[in-house]
């Protein structure tokens, strides 16, 4: 129970990754925010976490639209308490060539991935830093690292997240709070449903642990940076990708 009592939000909770993130927390005690783009879309995880006996409730936000970031999470004060995780983890795609690419494709992807994550770390930034504590993680991506052709805006959004998290670790660091990120290789979700069977097999090929990777996998790593113990830790990338970029 290493989040007894610790309220920890989770954007983009409802499948996937976050879904999995928001179970990991429950499981060790935390009280958990999912946030999902409609409140209907986060219920699913709320109600497999309150079976299991844990505390959650659910919350629908588009992550990049100011206002109702500062209202949602003032309701996730109110309801749970001072945050003490803020697990950035909303994000979506919008993938094709550059020469193709649509403005809108661009402006899109990088108001949810990367805005969105700037407006949330604002939104619990005064409550950590009266805490003296306070965790923040950021899902980033390999291609935010090593670039992937077809994903400009989406590798860029990634790489800024980059830089978001150092400059938040540089500036909250000395009141008690971290900042990390974390950068996945392939992960089995909605969101790589679509690749071919041939890129998944090249994929797997390629990584030494001969596999992709499952929602479970950033969980346990997402748990590692948010805890206690991890104060030392901050303004990191951890690559959980089997070591595919080796
Ligand atoms: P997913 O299955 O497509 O789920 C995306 C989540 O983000 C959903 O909960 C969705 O909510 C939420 N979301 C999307 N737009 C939002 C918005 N404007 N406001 C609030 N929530 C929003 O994705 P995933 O594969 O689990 O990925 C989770 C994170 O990991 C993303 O940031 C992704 O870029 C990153 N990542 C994934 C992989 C991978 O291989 N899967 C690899 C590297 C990085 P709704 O259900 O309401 O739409």
């Amino acid at each position: 129970m290493r989040f007894s009592g610790t309220t920890v939000v989770v954007t983009g909770a409802s499948r996937g990754i976050g879904r999995s993130i928001a179970l990991a927390f429950a499981a060790e005690g935390a009280k958990v925010a999912c946030v999902a783009t409609k409140v209907e879309n986060a219920q699913g995880t709320v109600d497999a976490i309150v079976a299991a006996g844990g505390e959650a409730k659910p919350y629908g936000l588009d992550v990049s639209d100011s206002a109702a970031v500062a209202e949602v999470f003032a309701q996730i004060e109110g309801d749970l308490g001072t945050v003490g995780v803020l697990v950035n983890n909303a994000g979506l795609t919008r993938d094709t060539l550059m020469m193709r690419m649509k403005d809108e494709d661009w402006d899109r992807v990088i108001d949810v991935n990367l805005k969105g994550a700037y407006l949330t770390t604002k939104a619990v930034m005064k409550g950590m830093m009266k805490a003296r504590t306070g965790r923040i993680v950021n899902i980033s991506s390999v291609v935010g690292v090593h670039g992937s052709a077809g994903q400009v805006n989406y590798s860029a959004s990634k790489a800024g997240l980059l830089g978001l998290t150092k400059s938040v670790a540089k500036e909250l660091g000395s009141r008690g709070i971290t900042c990390n990120a974390i950068a996945p290789g392939f992960i089995e979700t909605d969101m790589t449903h679509d690749l071919s069977e041939d890129f998944k097999a090249r994929a797997i090929a390629d990584a030494p642990a001969g596999r992709l990777g499952k929602p479970e996998d950033i969980a346990a790593a997402v748990l590692f940076l948010a805890a206690p113990e991890s104060g030392f830790i901050t303004g990191q990338c951890l690559e959980v990708d089997g070591g595919l970029f080796l």
